[in-house]
């Protein structure tokens, strides 16, 4: 692993952003990954316009859910949730900056499928089907 990636990740997973509960959250969605054990919960504050006013979210697990989640609600804080549909699987996949093995990509993706299940109810691992066909 890339020494910069790794300590960027450490410090979201250390110092995490928008960590803790929401006043007035309008969504909330709470998932776990239970391949590692990960929870989140993804807790949004929409205005009447769609606007993200504010973003929080609560969770345990690996470095990498934690630190995905932090980097996630930092970036989409103030965005419309129509903005929100271009943030998919390969986004917050590069936003970590580092290559993801398999048996890890859920960790990193959990808060972008609790964000998902907060704003719009979907409840799919985000591109899984359209991304990974089916083996054999
Ligand atoms: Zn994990």
């Amino acid at each position: 692993m890339d020494d910069l990636y790794r300590d960027y990740i450490l410090d979201h997973y250390k110092n995490p952003r928008n960590f803790g509960e929401l006043e007035g959250a309008t969504h909330r969605y709470h998932d776990t990954n239970p391949l590692c054990g990960d929870e989140i919960t993804m807790l949004l504050q929409v205005g009447e316009d769609g606007r993200v006013n504010d973003v929080h979210f609560t969770g345990r697990g690996c470095a990498i859910s934690q630190a995905s989640a932090s980097i996630l609600t930092d970036e989409i804080k103030g965005k419309t949730l129509e903005e929100l549909r271009a943030v998919d699987r390969e986004h917050v996949l590069a936003n970590l900056g580092i290559t993801i093995s398999p048996a890890r990509v859920k960790c990193a993706l959990l808060s972008l499928k609790a964000l998902k299940g907060a704003a719009w109810g979907l409840t799919e691992w985000p591109g899984e089907a359209a991304k990974e066909p089916a083996k054999g």
